[in-house]
């Protein structure tokens, strides 16, 4: 914890949030019992938010991508969703079909907020991109993803497949 900078209380109800010294949440909450405890949600809230999208869990219903930097991968299904009978079932569903994409992108509660987030990688519904992102982009961005997918996918299966009769062999 720094030694703290003065200025206003982050805590939108913070009972005195002018000229406080702000010590927690990186220097922009005060030490009130009340405000210490609204820093410490936020540290919360951002962890959690980080741990689902490290599971590969979709974005939450609050946070969203506002700039998509680049698609790096794409799934149908969600098999977190889906249950047992389901995931174990011979064939899926039409209506089981839930594309998603995961996206190097800005995340945030808005567009200043996932500016100031900076760059993260997460799994996006594609029903939330269109969302927030606009279509042409996000079509330029998937078409890019999808013409070069195929190519670059075949090349590391002959990589990976020649690496591993190479070690066999040796
Ligand atoms: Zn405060």
């Amino acid at each position: 914890m720094g030694r703290g900078v003065i200025g206003r209380c982050a805590n939108p109800s913070c009972k005195a949030p002018d000229s406080r010294l702000l010590r927690y949440l990186n220097n922009t909450v005060c030490a009130f019992g009340t405000c210490q405890a609204y820093a410490t949600e936020q540290v919360a809230a951002r962890r959690s938010a980080t741990a689902s999208a490290a599971a590969g869990q979709p974005v939450g219903p609050m946070e969203q991508c506002f700039h998509l930097e680049q698609i790096l991968g794409v799934r149908e299904c969600e098999p977190t969703e889906l249950s047992v009978p389901k995931r174990c079932a011979e064939e899926l569903d039409e209506d089981d079909q839930a594309i998603s994409y995961e996206v190097r992108g800005q995340f945030g509660m808005d567009e200043t907020d996932a500016q100031r987030a900076g760059f993260d990688t997460r799994w996006v519904r594609l029903t939330d991109l269109i969302k927030t992102i606009e279509y042409e982009a996000l079509d330029d961005a998937l078409s890019k993803y999808e013409l070069s997918v195929h190519h670059r996918m075949k090349r590391a299966r002959v990589d990976a497949y020649n690496r591993q009769w190479l070690e066999s062999s040796a």
